[in-house]
């Protein structure tokens, strides 16, 4: 694709990396076919490709951003399924991620959406602000059919079921079952602590099962992926700085002792975000070189767990399990097969829904701040996971978890969680008594 910026706004290194981006495009249009948004709304500027155009546009127009740009970038879900189809290597996420900053500096949003935008920023990323937050919902639940469109959504979100406390704060250490073999950085996240803590107890029973040390550092936190998708670049890049500080610190102090094996993530949406630390800091020059290293080392608990070939599988029900694949997975990742590698070799049925590469709607906030697309999608997923009659549905994202686990009629549990069920622990929520 031509571009026409002058020397002056390549001088900015932001509009300098998406001006590559954008030459790569041939306009093939090859991703509107895999995108969600296009498949369900047809129109070309909810497609990759009209997307590009819009956000090329305001870039080298330098203009705030306009009512139009801001209703189709909005609608994008960041799910990433254009990149996996994009053949000539097009980064649609750098672009995107641009554009939401570009957009959140230049465009005055209406009120409520500020409001709305600024809660989320403020709450979500904080496990003890966020659990407060739930408990205050949880009464409103019953009140949300008479309640307009996104805080409909919101309060259809709190959990009915009760919520998880979140870890104790400071440095965090499970030692290993018998001999030490590796020693892991266990990134805690924030809110699938409160949402769903019994998946950071499962992986830690599974990693320590395994002969591996487990350690959540000091002043980690939440992977920054919410703020950095709302656009709130400054408030990203303060939660990737102290988790690149506490993390560091963690892997010098490890240095004269065997080390760090990995930085381990349990929630795909935030493994996404921590293998993009490198190019997030990339101009922040006394973190751009921590922050690749960071990145280098992270790895998905499932991408981890592959690397044993020794897991100490017992004998568990022959389950059909349905996987569905989260897009910060197999889209921003592409981690692939090793979860469902991993789950056959623990001796599950495994299956996978037809549309598997499409999202199930939750995408962060998305479900909040979009929920009628979000709603639109999440059904046709459940519906493609039902077809599979499965006796329970296994992910690796809490999105994608909360997204589902109304509409699947089946439980809706982490990957680790099944493994963890496998080699010994307990049987997941939804699944005691088997
Ligand atoms: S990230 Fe997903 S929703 Fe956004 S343009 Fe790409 S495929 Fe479409
Ligand atoms: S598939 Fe890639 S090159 Fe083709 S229009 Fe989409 S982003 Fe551009």
């Amino acid at each position: 694709m031509q571009t026409n910026f002058s020397l002056a706004q390549l001088a900015d290194a932001d509009v300098a990396e998406s001006e590559k981006i954008l030459r790569n495009c041939v306009h093939c249009g090859f991703c509107t076919a895999t995108c969600p948004t296009f498949v369900l709304l047809g129109d070309e500027l909810d497609s990759p490709r009209g997307r590009i155009y819009l956000i090329k546009d305001m870039l080298e127009g330098g203009r705030p951003a306009s009512d139009k740009v801001v209703k189709h970038v909005d609608r994008c879900l960041s799910c990433l399924s254009c990149m996996t189809t994009c053949p000539s290597g097009v980064n649609y996420m750098h672009l995107v991620d641009h554009a939401r900053t570009h957009i959140e500096r230049t465009y005055k949003r209406p009120a409520f959406d500020r409001a709305v935008r600024a809660m989320l920023a403020a709450v979500m990323p904080y496990p003890r602000r966020f659990r407060a937050l739930l408990q205050l919902a949880k009464p409103g639940k019953m009140f949300a059919g008479l309640m307009p469109g996104r805080l409909r959504a919101m309060l259809a979100l709190a959990p009915s079921t009760p919520l998880s406390r979140p870890l104790a704060t400071g440095r965090i250490v499970w030692p290993a079952e018998g001999e030490r073999r590796k020693r892991v950085i266990l990134m805690q996240g924030c809110v699938q602590q409160v949402l769903a803590g019994r998946i950071n107890d499962a992986t830690v029973r599974l990693l320590t099962r395994l002969g591996c040390e487990v350690i959540v550092a000091d002043g980690s936190g939440c992977c920054g992926a919410l703020t950095h998708h709302l656009g709130r670049e400054h408030e990203a890049h303060a939660a990737v700085k102290a988790n690149v500080d506490a993390w560091t610190a963690e892997i010098a102090a490890a240095e004269s002792d065997g080390g760090i094996d990995a930085v381990v993530v349990n929630a795909s949406g935030c493994g996404t975000t921590v293998k993009d630390y490198g190019f997030m800091l990339r101009s922040v020059g006394a973190y751009a070189d921590r922050a690749v290293a960071i990145s280098a080392l992270t790895r998905d608990i499932s991408e981890f767990l592959a690397e044993f070939d020794d897991l100490p599988f017992t004998d568990v029900p022959l389950d059909r399990v349905t996987y569905h694949s989260a897009c910060s997975l197999q889209h921003g990742q592409k981690v692939i097969a090793a979860p469902k590698d991993l789950l056959r070799a623990a001796g599950f049925d495994v299956s996978e829904p037809a549309e598997s590469h499409l999202c199930c709607g939750s995408a962060g906030t998305y479900n909040m701040m979009q929920p009628d697309i979000a709603s639109r999608l999440r059904d046709r997923k459940a519906d493609n996971i039902s077809r599979t009659r499965p006796d329970m549905v296994a992910t690796g994202n809490i999105g994608c978890m909360m997204q589902l686990q109304d509409t699947v009629d089946a439980p809706v549990v982490h990957t680790v969680e099944l493994l963890d069920w496998a080699t010994g622990g307990p049987a997941p929520g939804g699944l005691d008594g088997r």
